[in-house]
C-alpha cells in the first residue's frame, strides 16, 4: 500500500491551523507543532469562566475566508456583529469620527480643511486599482491630497502612531486597503459600523480548528518548539528538531508559518538572494496593556490618539463593544502602541510600563482615577505589524524556498491587503493547494481521502 505523504507545519495561529486541517483532509500525514497557544498573535487568556484576547480582535464584513471556515465547521452561528464606534483624541478632546457628518465637525482642523478629509476618504472609497498606489508612499499622496496641515493633525498623525520611523515609506497600498476594508464593513455609507465577534471570544474560533484538526488525524504537538530544520541527504525530505524529538522521521514537505527571522534562525543554510529578500522586509512590535476597570473609561469602542505627548495611540475599550454582562460586569481596555523593538518600551518591566501609561488616562476623562483599576496584563509582540514599502509585490518572498520541500507562508506574504485572521485564514488555504499539488505532481500518486472519517 501507498505510503501517505508526511507534512510538518510549524506555528498554531490561524495560517498553520488552517492548512494543517485542509492538509489532513485531504489525506496527507500531517503533524502541527505549535511553541506557545494555539491562536498565535489572536491567543486569549482566561477572565473568569470566558476569554480574552492578548490582543484586540474584531472582523470586517469583508472577511470572508474567516466566516466561510467558521461555517464550514459549524460555528457560523457563533461569529455575531456588533455596533462599534470609532473616535479620535487630539487637542485634549475626544471627537467621535464615524463618517462623514463626523468628519464636517473635525473641530481640531478648519472647516475646508475637513471637506477636503471628507472628500478624500471618499475617493479612496471608490477606488478598486489599487496598483497605482504601489508607487507612491502614503505620506506623499496624503500630504498632496489633504495638504500638510491637515495631514500633520490627521492620517499623518496616525501613520506614524503605527509605524513609527518608516511612517514615511509605507506605500499609499496600505492606506487604501485600510480605507475599503471600513467602508466594505458598511452596507450603506450613514449605518452604524458593525463588526464581527466570536462569542466565547477568538478562542471559540480557534478550538473549532484544533477540534477540526484532531478529527482529520492532524497530530497536533503544542509546547513543543521548532529549534532547526535540516534536509535529509539525497533530497529525502526534511528532518525537524524539537527538544522532544530523539529519532527524527523524515518529511516530505514543512510548512513554517513563523515571522521570516524566526525562520531563518531554524534554517541558517537559505540560499542567500532568499534569505536577503528575507532580510529586506521588517516588522513593526507592539506592546498592549490590558486594565480591567471597575466603571467605562470612555463611551467609545476604538479611540485613535493623536497626541504625540501619550505614550500609547490607540485605546480601545473592549467592554465597549462586547458587552461587560458578558464578563460578569468587568470592564477590559486595551492600551496599544505599535513600536520598534529597540523602543524602551518592548522590553520595559510591566509594572513601570502601566505606571507610565496610567496618569494619562485623565486627559480623556478627568474623572479617571488609579483606584478604578481592578488588574492589569501586558502582552508583547515582535513581528506584530509588516512594513509594506513601495512596490512591494516584487519584493514578496515566494511560498516555495529554494529549498526542494520547504514552504513559508507568513504574514508578509499578505498582500494587498492588511495582515489579519481573515487572511492568515486565506494563506493557510493557499499554501494547502499549493503543497498539495506540488506532493501530488511530484509523487503522481494521491493520498487517501478521509472524507468519510469527516461524516462521523
Ligand atoms: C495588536 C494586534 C491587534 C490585532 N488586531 C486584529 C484584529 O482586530 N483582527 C484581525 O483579524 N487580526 C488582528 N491582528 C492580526 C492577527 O492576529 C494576525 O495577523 C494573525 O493572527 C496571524 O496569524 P498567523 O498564523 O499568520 O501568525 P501567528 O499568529 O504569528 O502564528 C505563528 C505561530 O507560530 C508559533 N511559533 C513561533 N515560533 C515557533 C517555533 N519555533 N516552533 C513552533 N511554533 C512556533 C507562534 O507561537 C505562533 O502561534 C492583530 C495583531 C496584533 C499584534
Amino acid at each position: 500500500m501507498e505510503q501517505r505523504k508526511r507534512i510538518g507545519v510549524i506555528g498554531g495561529g490561524f495560517a498553520g491551523l488552517t492548512a494543517a486541517y485542509r492538509l489532513a483532509h485531504q489525506g496527507f500525514e500531517v503533524t502541527l507543532w505549535e511553541r506557545n497557544q494555539y491562536g498565535g498573535q489572536a491567543g486569549t487568556f482566561p477572565v473568569g469562566d470566558t476569554q480574552l484576547e492578548i490582543f484586540y480582535h474584531h472582523l470586517f464584513k469583508s472577511d470572508t475566508s474567516i466566516a466561510g471556515l467558521a461555517e464550514e465547521l459549524g460555528i457560523g452561528d457563533r461569529l455575531v456583529w456588533l455596533p462599534s464606534n470609532v473616535g479620535y483624541f487630539t487637542d485634549g478632546k475626544i471627537y467621535p469620527l464615524n463618517g462623514a457628518k463626523d468628519v464636517l465637525k473635525l473641530g481640531s482642523i478648519p472647516f475646508h480643511d475637513r471637506i477636503r478629509l471628507g472628500a478624500v476618504t471618499f475617493y479612496l472609497q471608490h477606488v478598486t486599482d489599487w496598483k497605482k498606489y504601489e508607487k507612491i508612499t502614503a505620506h506623499d499622496w496624503l500630504q498632496r491630497a489633504l495638504g500638510k496641515r491637515a495631514y500633520d493633525k490627521t492620517l499623518g498623525a496616525q501613520l506614524r502612531a503605527k509605524f513609527g520611523r518608516y511612517y514615511d515609506e509605507v506605500a499609499m497600498v496600505w492606506f487604501w486597503g485600510k480605507i475599503w476594508l471600513r467602508t466594505t464593513s458598511r452596507r450603506n455609507p450613514l449605518d452604524q459600523e458593525k463588526l464581527g465577534y466570536f462569542t466565547g471570544s477568538f478562542r471559540t474560533m480557534v478550538d473549532a480548528l484544533v477540534d477540526g484538526c484532531e478529527r482529520v488525524g492532524v497530530t497536533m504537538r503544542v509546547g513543543d518548539p521548532i529549534t532547526s530544520l535540516e534536509q535529509v541527504r539525497d533530497d529525502k525530505g526534511w528532518s525537524v528538531g524539537t527538544e522532544s524529538i530523539d529519532q527524527p522521521e523524515p518529511f516530505d514537505a514543512i510548512i513554517a508559518t513563523v515571522p521570516s527571522p524566526v525562520f531563518q534562525t531554524m534554517v541558517p543554510n537559505l540560499p542567500q538572494t532568499y534569505a536577503d529578500q528575507l532580510g529586506r522586509l521588517n516588522y513593526e512590535a507592539a506592546v498592549v496593556a490590558i486594565l480591567e476597570l471597575d466603571r467605562p473609561l470612555t463611551d467609545i469602542y476604538w479611540l485613535n490618539i493623536a497626541d504625540d505627548d501619550m505614550p500609547f495611540t490607540g485605546i480601545i475599550e473592549h467592554t465597549n463593544f462586547v458587552d461587560s454582562s458578558v464578563y460578569g460586569g468587568r470592564r477590559f481596555v486595551y492600551l496599544s502602541k505599535y513600536l520598534e523593538p529597540d523602543h524602551p518600551y518592548f522590553t520595559m518591566d510591566d509594572d513601570r510600563l502601566i505606571d507610565e501609561y496610567v496618569p494619562h488616562l485623565k486627559k480623556v476623562n478627568l474623572d479617571f482615577d488609579q483606584s478604578w483599576i481592578r488588574n492589569t496584563w501586558v502582552f508583547r509582540e515582535r513581528a506584530a505589524q509588516p512594513i509594506i514599502p513601495l512596490n512591494y509585490s516584487e519584493m514578496i518572498p515566494s511560498h516555495r524556498t529554494p529549498l526542494h520541500g520547504l514552504y513559508l507562508a507568513n504574514t508578509t506574504q499578505i498582500y494587498p491587503e492588511d495582515r489579519g485572521t481573515n487572511y492568515s485564514v486565506r494563506l493557510g488555504n493557499d499554501i494547502a493547494k499549493l503543497v498539495q499539488e506540488d506532493l501530488t505532481i511530484f509523487d503522481r500518486s494521491r493520498p487517501g481521502d478521509v472524507s468519510s472519517r469527516l461524516a462521523d
